[in-house]
């Protein structure tokens, strides 16, 4: 799933400079890849482009925005399921040229297995 912004953005900007992927932008500038330029999907409240979207896979264990989110708005987007391949392939040609370490930071890593008490 690429992670959407819903409608309780309080449009405090605190997302846009978290995503390493630049996928996020105010209401009403248009987006941008590969050097051209889409229309904004929101008006009034920031929104993500999902083109630009791995989830954060590649470069952290869990989604930025939604880290750095105060009122915790941006949460996967279940109309676009997405596995971690898909959105480290995302990644890699988001940042061509860019090392991703093996195995890529994603947060589908799964957790240590828990160690059985002595
Ligand atoms: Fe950017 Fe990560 Fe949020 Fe996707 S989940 S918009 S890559 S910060």
């Amino acid at each position: 799933m690429a992670t959407i912004i819903t409608e309780e953005c309080i449009n405090c900007g605190a997302c846009e400079s978290a995503c390493p992927n630049t996928a996020i932008y105010p209401g009403g500038r248009p987006w941008e890849m590969n050097g051209r330029r889409y229309p904004a999907l929101q008006e009034d409240i920031f929104y993500i482009a999902a083109d630009k979207c791995s989830e954060c896979v590649g470069f952290f264990d869990q989604e930025q925005c939604a880290a750095v989110c105060p009122v915790d708005c941006c949460l996967p987007d279940p109309g676009r399921p997405e596995g971690e391949p898909v959105l480290l392939e995302r990644a890699r040609r988001l940042h061509p040229g860019r090392p991703f370490s093996e195995p890529a930071p994603s947060r589908f890593a799964r957790l240590p297995a828990e160690v059985p008490p002595p």
